[in-house]
């Protein structure tokens, strides 16, 4: 099929309802933790999981203290979804003190050069992202010695 063909812009927008896991998003929001630990296994998720991945039993609510340690990091300039900017980002995978996976979040700038190992915090968001998920920050972690 031939033909004039026409350019068209579409634009959605979408009321997402956060569902059983909205307190995680909530704390991200103020720099807190909640994670779920499962009923019959102990195993803790940061993030949380509605069910265990283990063994599919119950999880409960609890919050962790906010720190971790940084497994991997990587550096790069995107554009995070739902945003328009594009700017430098690090991305680091994160072992949360008291959980037994590891979350994935962005680094804020004090944290830059990241190694694995480094040690840092979650803070809250910083507002700019489009998803609640995206609030997943963190900071150097200045320990005392
Ligand atoms: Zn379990």
């Amino acid at each position: 099929m031939t033909g004039t063909r026409v350019c068209l812009e579409l634009s959605l927008r979408y009321d997402h309802g956060l569902g059983d896991l909205a307190p995680y998003f909530e704390a991200l929001g103020q720099g807190r933790a909640m994670a779920r630990r499962c009923t019959a296994c102990g195993h803790v998720w940061f993030p949380p999981h509605a069910v265990c991945p283990e063994d599919a039993q119950a999880c409960e609510w609890l919050e962790l203290d906010g720190t971790g340690t940084v497994v991997s990091a990587t550096q790069t300039r995107s554009r995070l979804p739902f945003t328009e900017t594009e700017q430098d980002y690090i991305f680091a995978l994160v072992s949360m003190d008291g959980a037994d996976n590891a979350a994935f979040g962005r680094l804020a700038a004090n944290a830059g050069n990241a190694l694995p190992g480094l040690r840092v915090h979650l803070v809250a968001g910083d507002g700019e992202t489009g998803h609640p998920a995206q609030m997943a920050v963190f900071e150097r972690l200045e320990e005392e010695t």
